[in-house]
């Protein structure tokens, strides 16, 4: 059996921004080492980020450090209330030097606005092809009201104007943010597929499909990366997304991972809930007692480990199967600086399963 040397070489050429210098064939015995490598992911796991840094996004050519950075929260006035954009920059440039290099933002995160600023602190570092940048369209403006289009012709116009907002002239991953109720799957994804053999994305994916809807989407296999709800108290995706994803090496992205900050570990029976989450569906009072009494009983294996409560839920995603990455948003660059440590935090079998148990699916 020979194999590609060139598969076994990617994981290191791409992380460092350059793409694969060479290919030949080899034997057996290094098959044994490719399959050691592929299995890379997992040991990764197991072992904390020491052995390999970045990972895999499904089949692509894609490597993201496992913790990435959502920034809706840069930029993203109409998300947000008074947002400081000098802040939000700060985030992204904070984020980036200190070696997270999977940011996740979208047109619909400010309007562009966050697009805009995340392209003004790429161009400021100057470091682009070290980045894989993520966004996503699919949803317009109509009198005021989003209403979701994923016409080939909205995609490919939308793409263009994400290309000018980023400074950028490639999209490394680029979502249908949502489904439309008209548009065929595998049409929208058809001029997905024909901007990546452009060059103007490097991988596809989709957000908020239903599983049906991403078996439409993936008639031919052209789906890299699913984009969903997915956090210790929404669970919904083990049940019938993750399986597809393992089957078809299409890699797993949560969103919501930390609830909105309430998996993080300030929140308590007491807290006085900012106004400005009060209307969140994780902080409806009938849930949030019981959601808080759990996420206090992580605390001690957080102290154990000395890290933030924030930290063990995030390692506890990444010790998922189907989950490749995870992009916990920030507001300041101290909370992207803390959730960075967990590449650092490795769980136990009997933590993972515990935490399992603790929040378990009804
Ligand atoms: P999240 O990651 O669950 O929570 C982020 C919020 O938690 C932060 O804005 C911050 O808010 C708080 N926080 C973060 N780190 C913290 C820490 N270490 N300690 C204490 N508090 C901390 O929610 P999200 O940002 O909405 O979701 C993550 C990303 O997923 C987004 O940024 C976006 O890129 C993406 N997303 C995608 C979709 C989709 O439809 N595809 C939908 C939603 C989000 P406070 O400071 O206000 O507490």
């Amino acid at each position: 059996m020979t194999y590609k040397i060139s598969e076994i070489f990617d994981n290191r050429c791409l992380f460092k921004g350059l793409s694969t210098p060479f290919s030949f064939e080899i034997s057996l015995e290094t098959h044994i080492l490719v399959n050691f490598l592929n299995f890379s992911k997992v040991i990764n796991k197991q072992r904390g980020h020491d052995f390999m840094e970045k990972v895999r996004l499904g089949k692509t050519n894609l490597y993201v450090h496992p913790v990435g950075l959502g920034a809706n929260a840069v930029g993203g006035h109409n998300i947000h209330p008074n947002l400081d954009e000098a802040e939000g920059k700060e985030v992204v440039r904070v984020a980036i030097e200190n070696g997270i290099n999977f940011i996740d933002t979208a047109y619909i995160y400010g309007l562009g606005r966050s697009e805009e600023l995340i392209g003004e602190v790429i161009q400021e570092l100057g470091n682009r092809s070290e980045l894989v940048i993520a966004t996503k369209v699919g949803p317009k403006m109509v009198n005021g009201q989003r209403v979701m289009d994923n016409s080939p012709s909205f995609l490919k116009a939308e793409v263009e104007k994400s290309l000018r907002r980023l400074k950028t002239d490639y999209i490394d991953l680029l979502y249908i943010h949502f489904p439309d109720e008209h548009t065929p799957k595998n049409e929208a994804i058809g001029a997905l597929k024909e901007l990546k053999d452009e060059g103007k994305i490097r991988a596809i994916g989709v957000s908020n499909f239903s599983l049906a809807q991403l078996q439409e989407a993936n008639q031919d296999s052209y789906v890299d990366v699913y984009q969903g709800h997915y956090n210790l108290i929404h669970r919904e995706a083990e049940k019938e997304l993750f399986p597809y994803v393992l089957e078809h090496n299409i890699a797993f992205i949560p969103y919501f991972p930390l609830a909105s900050g309430l998996l993080t570990g300030k929140y308590t029976k007491d807290t006085e809930i900012p106004e400005y989450r009060k209307n969140s569906q994780f902080f409806q009072k009938e849930v949030y007692d019981q959601i808080v009494e759990k996420v206090e009983r992580l605390r001690p294996i957080a102290q154990s480990k000395n890290v933030e409560v924030a930290n063990i839920v995030l390692a506890w995603y990444l010790a998922q199967e189907a989950v490749t990455a995870i992009i916990p948003g920030a507001k300041r660059a101290e909370q992207v600086l803390n959730n960075l440590k967990t590449a650092d935090v490795s769980l136990s079998k009997e933590e993972i399963q515990a935490i399992d148990e603790l929040f378990k699916l009804d």
